[in-house]
């Protein structure tokens, strides 16, 4: 078994630590015999629609995420006849951004997405930024998802769309900071606004990406279980330090967190 994944932009788009999320699933992959290989693609890059199993973008600042929204316009096509394929896209914060249909920056300018996800971004006037953890119902393990956030952008999910929420929030600010949805996830495109590295704190769902990429050219793959124990306890020991212990208790109780706008 062979894993393909594309990085776009690593040179543009790599914030707070995008990049690691990168060596995770490389890692939990390898560790369960799967091969794997990582290609970046950037300006210019031409891209095989063909050839990969998930698109990586991670998070950037205004200015190099305006670069890299005019040169993904033009891989757009690609990426869209990829993911029709079956493919699966991971985008942080500026990609999960430029994946929607639009992000207008403070300054005005409208940063036209790509649209694999049915919503949309303008900048607000502050920051939202601190830690964050979310539930996430496509996860079968009720455990949060924690990570870092820092935009200035207001995300909203379309309501006519067939996104939902990738997960709703504990504490922190998501999306918007108002109707405590986090990230969007269509099918198999998932966007959120959690660095970190996402997924070296949240086990359950490196798993659940890994599993939607493998599934491109793979059917019926079970991901046999890893030891997650220090994992585990890098999302615990982050409830108890930014969250007040709220979320480890509740998970000791096998206890789904409800803290939610939607719970
Ligand atoms: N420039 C975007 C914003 O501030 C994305 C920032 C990021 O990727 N961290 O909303």
């Amino acid at each position: 078994m062979k894993l393909h994944i594309c990085h776009l932009y690593p040179d543009l788009l790599n914030l707070y630590g995008d990049r690691g999320n990168l060596l995770v699933l490389y890692r939990r992959a390898r560790w369960r015999g799967i091969a794997v290989e990582i290609t970046g693609v950037s300006l210019g890059d031409p891209l095989d629609p063909k050839l990969y199993d998930l698109f990586f973008l991670g998070g950037g600042p205004d200015q190099e995420q305006g670069v890299a929204a005019g040169d993904l316009l033009t891989k757009g096509p690609w990426l869209r006849e990829a993911v029709e394929e079956g493919a699966a896209v991971l985008a942080i914060c500026g990609g999960y951004q430029l994946v929607g249909r639009y992000y207008r920056t403070a300054g005005g300018d409208i940063l036209p997405g790509l649209g694999l996800l049915p919503v949309y971004t303008e900048a607000g006037n502050s920051r939202l930024k601190g830690n964050i953890a979310v539930r996430s119902p496509c996860l079968d393990d009720p455990r949060p998802v924690v990570g870092f956030e820092n935009h200035g952008g207001r995300t909203f999910i379309e309501a006519e769309g067939s996104g939902e929420p990738l997960g709703y929030v504990v504490f922190g600010f998501g999306n918007n900071g108002s109707d405590g949805t986090e990230g969007c996830i269509c099918g198999k495109v998932i966007g959120t606004y959690l660095h970190g590295p996402l997924l070296a704190k949240n086990p359950h769902l490196a798993d659940y990406v890994l599993s939607l990429a493998l599934k491109r050219r793979y059917r019926g793959v079970v991901l046999p279980p890893l030891e997650d124990e220090l994992e585990w306890k890098a999302n615990e020991a982050f409830l108890r330090r930014f969250g007040r212990g709220v979320g480890e208790r509740e998970n000791k109780k096998g206890v789904t967190l409800a803290r939610s706008a939607a719970g």
